[in-house]
């Protein structure tokens, strides 16, 4: 069988059987064209196909892989844990390590709940949200993606941006009506939502540095974020699923807080009196909505707490977390975490229904435990240096041909956008010349190097893209710059 009818004859095969022939839409070359490739394997920094073509892969599994594809270690964690039991239906110790080991990174989030997907994780967020402070209304910003979850499809980038949808069919206009859609960065919307819904809002939810519609740059956002919901008694829910763990140890609240390691910098805040704190372990289990919304608003009230002002430390801390991706180094994982007076309200000490037959799956575990154990500081250092070493050759090749271009970064994630200013929004992403992308991707990947399928994606680097690697993509750059040019 010839090279290219493996793949084109594995593509038929799955679009006879699997809507559009993938799993998730973003898999699909739906805005580059083409046929997706199926992939038979994967080791550091290559993905191979199934017509046996190895590349050099930016895409990480979206953001899992910071480590590389199957590490030895990791892969050693999952065959030792299969070894003992796929799935018990009972707590196991490595979901305690697990939630441990975030604690540790990121100390706000006392308690963590663990689940299979970031989808789960923000749909519990909201849930959460909306029981603690028994109000309705949820703020998202244009272009933030966090999962397919019916509330939160308005506006979403990712996929949607992608397909070009406005939203998704059957999410019903009552699901639709119960969540504004305000434009990222813009802080007067957001304090004119507040007013004109007072005491309504539950939850405002925010990518901690936007990456599903290319990444846009927060700038003070988070802070301001922080600062309004604070206020007006809202929760503010961070979505780290994409940022956690891979812009630095702790996060991008981590990167923005200066949190070199969490737990020292949260001791430290406490001894001197500002920014984030240690709170005092929840003694009681089970506290009624009425009297959690209280301890809430009550925390807004400490200012300790609330982290409001112009502090240069620990500038902002939400009320929730959610994590994914990274956590799971590969395996469905996910989690959900903040302090011990919102988390408690979680079933079965709650009134706040979540639950999942592989929430928390062992052999998942082992692999999210093994990853963060082993993502060291030399692995972020890695990561910054390939990233900044990957934008400068993007740079130098648009340059060169004389392309309007701007690459935007938040950490170790970067995206390109085909015009003249980085983006600071929603409408700034779609005033580009997008379509640039597909010549530019596809010349990309004809050199061997694989890039998100689609403009309104990040780029994600790995600590194995050692120089090999990233001479690859180097070399592959100008001669992809020349096709984008040529369009
Ligand atoms: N939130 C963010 C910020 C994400 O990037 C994603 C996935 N790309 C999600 C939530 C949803 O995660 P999952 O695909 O695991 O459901």
């Amino acid at each position: 069988m010839s090279a290219a009818s493996t793949m084109d004859e594995v593509f038929d095969r799955a679009r006879a059987a699997i809507p559009g022939g993938v799993s998730s839409p973003v898999r699909a070359f739906g805005s580059v064209g083409g046929t997706p490739r199926f992939i038979a394997s994967a080791s550091g920094p290559h993905v191979t196909d199934v017509d046996g073509r190895e590349y050099v892969d930016l895409v990480g599994s979206w953001g899992p892989a910071i480590l590389g594809h199957a590490h030895p270690e990791v892969v050693a964690a999952v065959q030792e844990a299969a070894s003992r039991g796929l799935s018990f239906g009972a707590p196991t110790l490595g979901e305690v390590e697990l939630a441990e080991e975030i604690r540790r990174r990121v100390p706000p989030a006392e308690r963590v709940r663990l689940v299979s997907t970031g989808t789960e994780a923000t749909m519990t967020a909201i849930r959460l949200a909306r029981g603690v402070t028994g109000r309705d209304l949820v703020v998202k910003f244009a272009g933030c993606y966090h999962g397919h979850v019916d509330a939160l499809l308005a506006a979403a980038g990712s996929g949607l941006a992608t397909l070009a949808l406005p939203g998704s069919a059957g999410v019903t206009p009552a699901t639709a009506a119960e969540t504004l859609v305000l434009p990222y960065g813009d802080v007067p919307s957001l304090e004119a939502a507040f007013a004109a819904h007072d005491g309504r809002i539950a939850a405002v939810i925010t990518e901690a540095a936007p990456a599903n519609m290319g990444v846009v740059e927060p700038g003070t956002f988070n802070a301001e974020i922080r600062r309004v919901t604070a206020a007006h008694g809202a929760l503010m829910i961070c979505d780290e699923v994409l940022t956690g763990f891979r812009t630095g140890p702790s996060g991008w609240w981590g990167v923005e807080n200066d949190v070199a390691d969490g737990a020292a910098a949260l001791a430290a805040a406490a001894d001197q009196g500002s920014g984030a704190r240690a709170r005092t372990p929840a003694t009681s289990s089970y506290s009624p909505v009425s009297d959690l919304a209280a301890d809430v608003r009550a925390r807004r009230d400490d200012p300790l707490a609330a982290d409001a002002g112009p502090s240069t430390t620990a500038v902002w801390t939400p009320d929730l977390f959610t994590f994914g991706k990274v956590v799971g180094g590969g395996m469905p994982v996910a989690a959900i975490g903040g302090p011990a007076a919102i988390m408690d309200a979680l079933a079965p000490l709650g009134p706040v229904y979540q639950a999942g037959t592989l929430s928390g799956n062992p052999v998942a575990v082992a692999a999210g435990l093994a990853t963060l154990r082993l993502a060291d500081d030399a692995v972020y250092a890695r990561l910054a240096d390939t990233s900044r070493a990957v934008r400068t050759g993007l740079t130098e090749a648009l340059d060169a041909v004389g392309l309007a271009h701007a690459v935007s970064s938040a950490a170790s994630l970067f995206s390109v956008a085909f015009r003249d200013e980085r983006p600071r929004g929603w409408d700034d992403v779609q005033a580009q010349e997008t379509f640039r992308y597909p010549a530019f991707f596809h010349a990309m990947l004809d050199a061997g190097v694989a890039l998100p399928p689609s403009v309104f994606e990040a780029w994600f680097v790995s600590a194995a893209h050692d120089d090999a690697a990233v001479g690859r993509v180097l070399d592959a750059l100008p001669g992809a710059a020349r096709a984008a040019a040529a369009v």
